[in-house]
């Protein structure tokens, strides 16, 4: 058991229902925590050291324990789950305190499989969603180019249909799960380019001739996952790998990005949860002239700040969730939450750092690797400044 494990034992925030939490949602959450202590806490110090952790082995111990896909069809490998039950998920994963690990499940289980679970035929849920859901097969998402981050819309990628293939040329270059991924979900475009009506989605199999995958990238945090760059080389895609309408690729993918940012913000708000834990703690222990930390009134003003603004962090979260859940628009609150908890997360990591002071600063600290990893939320999937602009936009602004 690592250090880490001893000193700070998992706490569960949600220990009532509530509007939001059933009895079965709590259940859940043990179950996820007692998964945690089990495969994953002990060994996070070793894998951060080895910059890699055994993605395909977690997540088919997730699937036999039956915690993928909770809200996917149990036709499917899912649970038949609301969407509280992915809440409950990204709490539990947030809090690990190597954000690689969890940022590698959530895009697997909670990028990638949705769009097959929300736009695939049954054909192609049988073919991919199921054994995603066991963990038998493993999936990388291919967005982003060198060109092309914010500006979706802007991809070079090219998919030109040929009677039953499309031919796919393009690189792809920030693809978490690069080197462990069966199958990646590519957004290409046709020649119609119009984002509208020209845009595909295809799960491309990784054994397909004409793909090359790089050496994995080095982050600054994040380090567990691995992050490669991917090329397609007249890559000959069956038509059958499409998912989704032809040309509809680029909606579909924005529809999963708002569903995705009730998720990243749920993973953002809990890291911050578990940072400030570990800084109370850290601050009962630690005396300085005499006290401990904890006994000065400035620090317990600070700490009640951050308290408070996680909190209302997580309510955000929660009633963006319940919207999604009875299937309303989602798309000004989930920028919202998306916006504030990537910049709580940074703020939480910065103040802890400070309460903590020099030990936080040596490598591989916890918390010094809670503000490396934090910092990726206001950059990814939808940087701070396009949750903005998407705010601006839905409220008519301007
Ligand atoms: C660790 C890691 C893992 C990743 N994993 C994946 C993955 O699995 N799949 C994938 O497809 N991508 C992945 N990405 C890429 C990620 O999605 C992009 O970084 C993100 O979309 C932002 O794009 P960019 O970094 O190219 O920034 P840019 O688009 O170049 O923008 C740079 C900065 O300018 C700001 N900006 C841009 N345009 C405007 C504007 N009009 N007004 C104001 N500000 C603006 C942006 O907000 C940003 O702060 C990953 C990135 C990292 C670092």
């Amino acid at each position: 058991m690592s250090p880490a494990t001893e000193k700070f034992p998992i706490v569960n925030p949600q220990t009532n229902t509530n509007s939001f939490f059933s009895e079965g949602h709590l259940l859940l959450r043990q179950k996820l925590q007692a998964f945690m202590k089990q495969e994953i806490l002990p060994h996070v110090e070793d894998w951060e050291q080895q910059r890699r952790f055994p993605l395909r082995s977690i997540l088919k111990k997730l699937g036999q324990q039956e915690l993928l896909g909770l809200r996917y069809p149990s036709q499917y490998g899912g649970q038949d789950q609301d969407i509280f039950s992915h809440i409950v998920f990204a709490e539990e994963l947030g809090r690990i305190p190597s954000a690689g690990i969890s940022m590698a499940i959530i895009i697997h289980n909670d990028m990638v499989a949705p769009l097959v679970a929300d736009y695939g035929t049954a054909t192609q849920c049988e073919e991919l969603l199921s054994p995603a859901l066991r963990g038998d097969l493993v999936f990388g998402h291919a967005v982003s180019e060198a060109s092309a981050g914010s500006d979706v819309a802007a991809i070079q990628a090219t998919a030109v249909r040929e009677s039953d293939y499309y031919v796919l040329n393009g690189v792809k270059n920030f693809v978490t799960n690069g080197l462990d991924a069966d199958v990646y979900c590519v957004l290409a475009a046709m020649p119609d380019r119009n984002p509208l009506t020209g845009m595909v989605l295809l799960f491309v199999p990784r054994s397909l001739p004409g793909i090359e995958i790089s050496e994995e990238i080095g982050m600054m945090g994040h380090r567990t996952a691995n992050v490669a760059s991917v090329s397609f080389q007249d890559v000959r895609v069956p038509a059958a790998c499409r998912i989704g309408n032809e040309g509809g690729g680029f909606l579909a993918q924005l529809n999963q990005f708002a569903q995705e940012h009730i998720i990243s913000s749920c993973r953002a708000t809990a890291m911050a949860d578990e940072m400030l834990r570990l800084t109370v703690q850290h601050c009962r222990s630690r005396v300085t002239f005499g006290e401990p930390l904890i006994k000065n009134q400035w620090i317990q003003f600070k700490i009640a700040e951050l308290r408070t603004d996680i909190e209302l962090s997580r309510q955000c979260n929660y009633v963006a969730a319940s919207i999604w859940q009875e299937q309303g628009d989602i798309s000004l609150l989930s920028a919202m939450a998306k916006l504030q908890s990537s910049r709580l997360v940074r703020k939480v990591a910065d103040e802890c750092l400070q309460l903590f002071g020099k030990d936080a600063y040596l490598d591989d600290h916890i918390i010094g690797r809670f503000y490396r990893d934090s910092r990726l939320f206001s950059i990814s999937t939808g940087s701070d400044e396009m949750m903005l602009t998407k705010i601006a936009k839905v409220s008519k602004i301007s």
